[in-house]
C-alpha cells in the first residue's frame, strides 16, 4: 500500500533518550524544558521572533482570531483544508469567500476589495501546498482598509519567501505539525508573531489566561506536552534532509508524468519551496475519478486535496460563488509524496496516471 503521505519517524533510541529525561524530571507538560528547547530551536531555524508551540494547527487559528479580537466578517479562501473555515465558524466569525488565483490556487488579492463591508475585520488566507500567497498585495489591501492579516501557513514549514520563512509574514501566522506535514510532532502546531504584546497575550491564551495565581484574561488549553516536544526535537534537525529527499521524489514525477494532459500549480516568484505536496490537475473530474480508480486498484492511495471547495460546505454561512476554486477542487489530486518514496514506486504511479489519462477503448 502506498499512501499519499508517510510520517517520518526518528530512531526509536533517539526518542527514548528524551523519554528517560521526562521520567527523571516527572515534568510531563505545562511549559516544560523540552517544549522550551523546541520553541528556541524552531525560532532559530525559522528566524522568527516569537513562536508558541501549541496542540494543533486548528487551535492556533482560533487563538489568532481571539488574540486579534476578530468576531465579525473575515475574507477568506475557499481553497484550503476545512480547518481554516471551521476555526472561523467555531469562533463565531462570518467567513466571506473570495476566489483563488487560477495559476497557484492561493487567495486572489484582486477579488478581496469588492467583498469588504463595514463589518470586515480581517483577511485569513492559506499558503496553498507550501507556496506563498501574494503577500505584498494582500498587505496593501489590509493597510488601506485597516484589516488584520492571518495566514494559515500549515503547509509552509521550511519554505521561505524573499529569504524569510513564510511563517514570518502577516499579523499572525500559524503552522500545523500534524503527523502528515513536512515537519511534525505527532500532533502539534504553532503561532508566530513579531509583536511582543501579541506574544504575551498568546502565552496566556494558550494556558487558561493565568500565570500561577494571577488571572489576566479568558483563555483556553492549547498547551502541548513534553512527549510531543520530544518528537519535535528528534525530527527538527532532519528537516533539511527530509526536504532534499522530497525534492528528489518531486523530480522523478516531473520526469515521468505526461504533461500534455496534466497541469500543475505555479510557484510565486521569490519562494524557496519545501516540496510539501505533489498536486496534479486533470482535464475534468471524470479523468480524475478514472485515475483514482486505477491507482486504488494498484494499492496506491492519492488524496483529493483540497476538496470540496469550502464555499460549498453545507454547514457554513458563507456561500459566495468562487468558480475557480469550485472547478479546481473537482480536478485536483495530490499524488503520494514522502521522503523515502522509492523511484520505482514513482515510476509505477506515474505509469498508472499516464495510462488512465486516455479513455480505454480509444484506438490510435
Ligand atoms: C493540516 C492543516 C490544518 C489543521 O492542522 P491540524 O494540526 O491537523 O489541526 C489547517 N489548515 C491547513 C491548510 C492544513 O493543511
Amino acid at each position: 500500500m502506498i499512501n499519499v503521505t508517510k510520517s517520518y519517524l526518528p530512531d526509536l533510541e533517539e526518542y527514548t533518550n528524551y523519554l528517560k529525561g521526562i521520567w527523571e524530571r516527572v515534568h510531563l507538560t505545562n511549559d516544560g524544558p523540552l517544549l522550551r528547547d523546541l520553541e528556541a530551536q524552531m525560532k532559530d531555524y525559522l528566524g522568527v521572533k516569537h513562536l508558541k508551540f501549541c496542540t494543533n494547527g486548528t487551535i492556533v487559528l482560533q487563538l489568532a482570531l481571539k488574540a486579534l479580537d476578530i468576531t465579525k466578517e473575515v475574507i477568506t479562501t475557499p481553497f484550503s483544508y476545512v480547518a481554516t473555515t471551521n476555526a472561523l465558524l467555531w469562533e463565531g466569525c462570518t467567513p466571506v469567500f473570495a476566489d483563488i488565483r487560477p495559476d497557484d490556487f492561493c487567495l486572489d488579492p484582486t477579488k478581496i476589495e469588492s467583498l469588504i463591508t463595514e463589518n470586515t475585520q480581517a483577511i485569513m488566507a492559506t499558503h496553498v501546498y507550501g507556496n506563498a500567497c501574494r503577500i505584498e498585495e494582500i498587505q496593501a489591501i489590509a493597510e488601506k482598509h485597516n484589516l488584520k492579516v492571518i495566514y494559515d501557513a500549515a503547509h509552509t514549514f521550511g519554505a521561505s519567501y524573499n529569504g524569510r520563512s513564510i511563517l514570518s509574514y502577516g499579523d499572525l501566522s500559524t503552522c500545523s505539525f500534524h503527523a502528515t506535514k513536512v515537519f511534525h510532532t505527532v500532533e502539534g502546531g504553532c503561532i508566530v508573531t513579531d509583536s511582543d504584546e501579541m506574544a504575551e497575550k498568546l502565552h496566556f491564551y494558550r494556558s487558561f489566561g493565568h500565570r500561577n495565581d494571577d488571572y489576566y484574561s479568558v483563555g483556553i488549553n492549547a498547551k502541548n506536552s513534553e512527549f510531543h516536544a520530544a518528537m519535535g526535537l528528534c525530527v527538527l534537525p532532519k528537516v533539511p534532509a527530509l526536504i532534499e529527499a522530497r525534492k528528489r521524489v518531486f523530480g522523478y514525477y516531473n520526469d515521468r508524468l505526461d504533461f500534455s494532459r496534466i497541469t500543475r500549480p505555479t510557484l510565486t516568484p521569490g519562494v524557496d519551496y519545501n516540496y510539501a505536496y505533489y498536486p496534479v490537475v486533470f482535464e475534468s473530474e471524470e479523468v480524475l475519478l478514472r485515475v483514482v480508480e486505477s491507482l486504488k486498484a494498484q494499492h496506491v492511495s492519492p488524496r483529493r486535496y483540497f476538496f470540496p471547495s469550502l464555499n460549498t460546505l453545507p454547514f457554513s454561512v458563507g456561500h459566495q460563488p468562487c468558480p475557480i476554486s469550485e472547478e479546481v477542487s473537482l480536478r485536483v489530486l495530490c499524488l503520494p509524496l514522502y521522503p523515502d518514496l522509492a523511484e520505482e514506486d514513482v515510476n509505477l504511479i506515474a505509469g498508472i496516471v499516464n495510462e488512465a489519462l486516455i479513455p480505454s477503448g480509444v484506438v490510435y
